[in-house]
């Protein structure tokens, strides 16, 4: 059994802002079936310590960055915890990234800094019983944790840092670096960035070997234009990198199932999903009853290319079509799309927020989900998409371009098409998609054929996790056990 301590800043279903804390939350049992053990350490938000206070105290820190803290070791929803208590860095409202105002919280440095080191000692043993093979890093809150394990004194265990999304790299002055206790030639070995220190970047340098989160996305951030800065490096690293495409918890997202599903529904059900759609007319106010209903579930940001989305309202209104909106985002972005709503009352709706369930009864009542992200590391609303047949249209890049099957005319015939893909993403790209969506949508037969063959794509996680599995055996210089191989 390999053991790998996961070090996340978010884990469903504990505390989630994005598609990280779905991985973080779905790996751990994914691997358990390829003979890999997997513990998560995750911060002690408020929502995390409601869970797990009751949990066995496994180590106590006297000063960890400022204040008292200490390790619980517990069990939530299938998960393996370590929860790291230390109110004076975690027990506040807000995200876990920033406050109730919008604004990073100004010591986020000193939060996850300390998650990073307590991950490093984690991997020299401090918790009697336990020490983990392989140490796997998410993103920059978890940055500087390969960086722990590189400089400590160990060189036993290996470790993995996962890409999420390269945008984000948790950038802060040089005057942090004496105070995270690794050793001052690590500054220019790898955790110095554009004269401060980048915790995204002292990961990538550090870490045995690079994932993300699929192959489009490994290839695309070795160039400027998705690299952000950091393509210098991870073409340096080329030879450690990894593209694995994310699964989804398909326990979780079954239209069969889905207590969020007035109608459930199975492939030869699909007409039933009719009654899905009159739920979600009636909760938007929507008047139309005719032509396709496209929804968009996603953070109102420019990487989500929501503002093709906006520059297309009137168009798609246009083509005898209706649209939601689930989400929240940037005020502008909002404003936009408010405003195109109230252009088009009764066949544009938007609800501003966030809402776990009303994203189920989207997937299983509208016809198609709009994702025309300018860059899309995986995403995941597409893979909900496919699975309940509400089909995907998206922009042909990242994650989007490997996971959808695009409807041209031979794939059609084929019967393997899955969704539509656009190139380029502009607001044009976006406007002949909906158009050939809506065309595709008139003819029934045709449109059954594609949602049929969406929700028959495999969208679990049971290849990936092998492929994660392969990785941490090969970083330990093991061959897979072949009762575990897939
Ligand atoms: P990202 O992590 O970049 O935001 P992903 O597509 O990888 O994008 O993951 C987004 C996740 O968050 C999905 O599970 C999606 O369903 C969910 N989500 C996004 N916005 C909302 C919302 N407003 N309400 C409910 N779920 C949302």
């Amino acid at each position: 059994m390999i053991e790998v301590l996961s070090v996340a800043s978010e884990i469903y279903p504990l505390i989630k802002t994005g598609g990280l804390a779905d991985v973080a939350g779905a790996l751990p049992g994914a691997l358990a079936a390829h003979g890999v053990s997997m513990r998560s350490l995750v911060p002690g938000y408020p929502a995390v310590m409601r869970e797990v206070a009751g949990g066995r105290v496994v180590y106590e820190f006297n000063d960890l960055y400022d204040g008292w803290a200490r390790l619980i070791a517990g069990r939530f929803a299938g998960l393996d915890l370590l929860v790291l208590d230390a109110s004076h860095l975690y027990d506040r409202p807000g995200s876990p990234y920033v406050g109730p105002d919008g604004y990073d919280w100004p010591d986020n440095w000193k939060r996850f800094a300390a998650l990073s080191w307590v991950a490093g000692k984690l991997a020299l043993g401090i918790v009697e019983g336990y020490q983990p093979d392989i140490v796997h890093a998410h993103d920059w809150p978890a940055g500087l944790a390969p960086a722990h394990v590189k400089y400590g004194p160990s060189d036993r265990v290996k470790t993995v840092m996962t890409i999420h999304n390269l945008v984000f790299q948790g950038h802060f002055g040089p005057e942090i670096f004496p105070r995270l206790d690794l050793p001052p030639h690590a500054y220019w070995e790898g955790v110095e960035y554009y004269g401060g220190v980048g915790y995204m970047k002292a990961g990538l340098a550090a870490a045995d070997a690079i994932t993300t989160v699929s192959p489009t996305y490994a290839r695309e951030i070795r160039t400027p234009a998705f690299g952000a800065g950091l393509e210098g490096l991870i073409n340096y690293r080329a030879d450690a990198l990894h593209g694995i495409i994310n699964g989804i918890d398909v326990e979780a997202w079954d239209p069969v199932t889905d207590p969020e599903l007035g109608q459930n529904y199975g492939t030869n059900t699909l007409h039933k999903r009719y009654l899905n759609k009159a739920e979600l007319r009636h909760r938007f106010g929507l008047q139309a009853t005719d032509g396709p209903l496209f929804s968009v579930v996603s953070r109102l940001t420019g990487q989500k290319g929501v503002d093709l989305i906006a520059a297309n309202v009137d168009w798609l209104v246009s083509l005898g079509a209706t649209l939601i909106i689930l989400g929240s985002g940037e005020t502008s972005l909002e404003s936009a799309l408010y405003t195109a709503a109230q252009r088009h009352p009764g066949r544009v709706a938007i609800y501003r927020g966030y809402d776990e369930k009303l994203s189920h009864l989207i997937q299983g009542g509208a016809d198609a989900i709009l994702v025309p992200s300018r860059f899309e590391p995986c995403g995941l609303t597409q893979l909900y998409g496919l699975r309940y047949g509400c089909v995907p249209v998206v922009a042909r890049t990242g994650g989007l371009a490997d996971t959808i099957i695009d409807a041209n005319e031979a794939a059609v015939e084929a019967g393997v098409a899955t969704g539509l893909q656009f190139s380029p993403v502009t607001s044009e790209g976006l406007g002949e998609a909906i158009k050939r969506a809506v065309d595709l949508y008139a003819n029934e037969k045709v449109w059954r054929k594609i949602q049929r063959r969406a929700m028959k794509s495999d969208v679990s996680w049971s290849h990936s996790a092998g492929r994660y599995a392969d990785l941490y055996a090969s970083l330990l210089g093991q061959e897979r056990d072949e009762q575990f191989g897939n």
